[in-house]
């Protein structure tokens, strides 16, 4: 390997790193094949839609007739399976977007049930489920309630018909990532069982799915096996490290109407916002997402394969199927999960003399480390990584815009814990 070009790597770690690309080979090969079939689903949305290069000189004002802006929508809505889309740069974070896409179909006295368990930490406050929270959907008269996981971590889908039974819930909600905890995403596949289980009892019910760090990870998205409505954020997977910000929504026509009454405001819907540079960005952006969560999901593998080795639990395996781009790795000590951090934000293009220490994060009970060596802030489909200290000091890693560089990152983080001591042989 050409790193010891560059950088200092201890000699027994590379027997692991070359060990660990072996074992990773065919996993590697079946997400090339993904990556492709995207890539060219993606590729054919562009042309079907004619996007021209006057579609990226974007808009100023009101942003009436931004063709660029609604050709965006319609390219991004044939990538997603669905019939319509809306794609904002306007939209602060992945959370504000599903909370657009919640409060523009609920209305008060409406029910909504979660069927993966306790959602995303983000949403909970949108929910209002600890409590009311101001401007919550619960502080407008809409309730909540969830469908608990089975102890495996996967969805409980006798539980769901039975909770469903009787169309009392004007929405089913499912969280595809695992987000910051230890149970599996979801594939398409289970997606699908689970709509279908929904629709058996409550044909009518809207099924909208949080695809967070979903998006390309497999050939299908939620709304090609029957979700109405999807949402997510640009600086995750589907802004291929481009976006600088924003969020989309996709699904059923009728519902993105009603998001985008609620994302400006009734009457006017998504007839303004103004693109201001952004278009460009927002397409290249999509464009180069396939390949992109390509890179990022090769990592994740290589860095489960290399840690596998290294002796630490995983989840997922490496050679699991994923329906994520999250990685989660057990350092078993606050030395080792500190090490692991410090090591790879020192690979980082931006910010890598940085030395992350752990913090009290508002929220948290516990410190918090992060790694963040990124372009866009936050953005974790750049390489990152965090994780509370606390038992098991568990990693939770994501991101990567291409495998090289990433996979010098993970293999420093690994070369720390080796110079702290917290790898021995
Ligand atoms: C990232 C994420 C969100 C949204 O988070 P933001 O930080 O607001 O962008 C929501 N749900 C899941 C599962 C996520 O991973």
């Amino acid at each position: 390997m050409n790193i010891t070009n560059f950088f200092d790597i201890d000699k027994s770690l590379l027997e692991f790193d070359k060990k660990a690309l072996d074992a990773a080979e065919s996993r590697f090969k079946k997400i090339d094949d993904v990556t492709e079939y995207c890539q060219l689903k993606v590729l054919s949305a562009f042309i079907e839609n004619n996007v021209s290069e006057a579609a990226m000189s974007g808009s100023t004002g009101y942003g009436y007739d931004d063709r660029g802006r609604d050709t965006l929508d319609k390219v991004m809505a044939k990538c997603m399976g669905a019939e319509d889309a809306l794609v904002r740069h306007s939209f602060a974070s992945g959370t504000h977007t599903l909370s657009v896409a919640l409060f523009g179909v609920l209305r008060p006295n409406d029910k909504v049930i979660c069927l993966t368990g306790r959602p995303y930490d983000t949403i909970t406050g949108v929910f209002g489920i600890d409590s009311k929270t101001d401007g919550s959907l619960a502080d407008f008269g809409v309730e909540y309630s969830q469908v608990e996981l089975l102890n495996d971590g996967t969805p409980n889908i006798e539980g769901i018909k039975s909770a469903l039974s009787g169309n009392r819930y004007k929405m089913a909600y499912i969280q595809r990532s695992r987000g910051y905890s230890l149970r599996p995403s979801l594939t398409v596949d289970m997606i699908e069982k689970i709509i279908k289980a929904v629709r058996e009892v409550s044909p009518d019910v809207i099924v909208m799915v949080d695809n967070c760090y979903g998006e390309f990870v497999e050939k299908k998205e939620p709304c090609d096996v029957g979700a109405d409505l999807v949402a997510g954020s640009l600086i995750k997977n589907p802004g291929g490290g481009i976006a600088p910000t924003g969020g989309y929504i996709a699904g059923r026509h009728d519902l993105i109407e009603k998001c985008a009454a609620r994302m400006t405001c009734a009457g006017v819907g998504r007839e303004i916002g103004a693109t201001l540079g952004h278009s460009r960005e927002l397409y290249l952006g999509l464009f180069s997402a396939p390949h992109v969560v390509g890179e990022a999901l090769k990592t994740a593998v290589y860095a489960a394969a290399l840690f596998e080795m290294l002796g630490f639990e995983v989840t997922p395996a490496s050679d699991e199927n994923r329906g994520d781009i999250i990685q989660c790795v057990t350092l078993k000590t606050a030395e080792g999960l500190i090490a692991f951090c410090q090591g790879m934000q020192s690979g980082a293009p931006v910010d890598s003399f940085v030395v992350p220490e752990p913090w009290d994060m508002p929220g948290y009970t516990d410190p918090v480390i992060m790694a963040a060596g990124a372009f866009t802030l936050g953005a974790s489909i750049e390489l990152s990584a965090d994780g509370p200290l606390r038992e098991p000091y568990a990693a939770w890693m994501q991101g990567g815009l291409n495998f090289h560089s990433a996979r010098a990152g993970v293999l420093l983080a690994a070369n720390q814990m080796m110079k702290n001591g917290a790898i021995k042989f």
